[in-house]
């Protein structure tokens, strides 16, 4: 940990960013053990029943004060990645993590006003079908040159940036959850701020190296 610190401040220096970050240490004793890491949760297939039984939600602070909800390992592996991203010169930081059934429902209603059904049903999760109800589901957005980039179609427009940042989800156990060419798969348009949690970075590294979703990765070793 005390490298990762190191990395931060040294980021921070860099990118002209003063930021803290880290866990609520009393939400880091209950045991991660019964977390299902691979859990599937799509269009099809709904989140399981006493799933926030089961998970432990830690607060991260991110470089833009403003604090998130993740998965206890998930979100130490962030951490990580950001640290290690930062040496790069790449800054990210959170945008949307854990999200209840009701701010699902909040996301979908917003969205609809605003850019109508079509996009909305493209893009946004039925409530109770989102990945980001499992904690284990981050959405980034980029800090760059000290502005802040957020926008979906300007991030997709960051290609060469995104290209970096994935290539280095699979060492700490993220991949690219909604990849080109894979909306047919997913029931997703590719979203390359996306990423979810799988814990073991060798699944993740076979997965990201072979181009696979998580739905075809379950199916090939089911
Ligand atoms: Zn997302």
């Amino acid at each position: 940990m005390k490298n990762s610190i190191r990395t931060f401040i040294t980021a921070a220096a860099v990118s002209g960013l003063v930021f803290m970050t880290g866990c609520k240490e009393e939400e880091m004793n209950k045991e991660s053990s019964k977390t299902d890491y691979m859990v599937l949760v799509n269009k099809q297939s709904k989140l399981p029943e006493d799933w926030e039984d089961r998970i432990e939600l830690v607060d991260v602070y991110t470089g833009l004060d403003e604090t998130y909800q993740v998965e206890k390992k998930a979100a130490e592996a962030y951490q990580k990645l950001r640290a290690a991203l930062a040496e790069d010169h790449i800054i990210i930081e959170l945008d949307s993590t854990y999200r209840t059934v009701e701010k699902q429902q909040e996301i979908w209603d917003e969205f609809m006003e605003e850019y109508g059904e079509e996009y909305t049903k493209k893009y946004v999760a039925v409530p109770g079908t989102s990945e980001h109800h499992t904690g284990l589901a981050i959405d980034v957005k980029l800090v760059k040159d000290g502005v802040i980039i957020d926008d979906n179609d300007d991030m997709t427009t960051e290609k060469e940036l995104f290209d970096r940042i994935h290539a280095r989800l699979a060492e700490f156990g993220f991949i690219l959850r909604y990849p080109v060419g894979k909306e047919a798969i997913t029931g997703y348009g590719s979203e390359v701020w996306h990423f979810r949690y799988v814990d073991d970075p060798k699944i993740a590294k076979e997965i990201m190296d072979q181009g696979l979703t998580l739905e075809e990765y379950l199916q090939k070793n089911s």
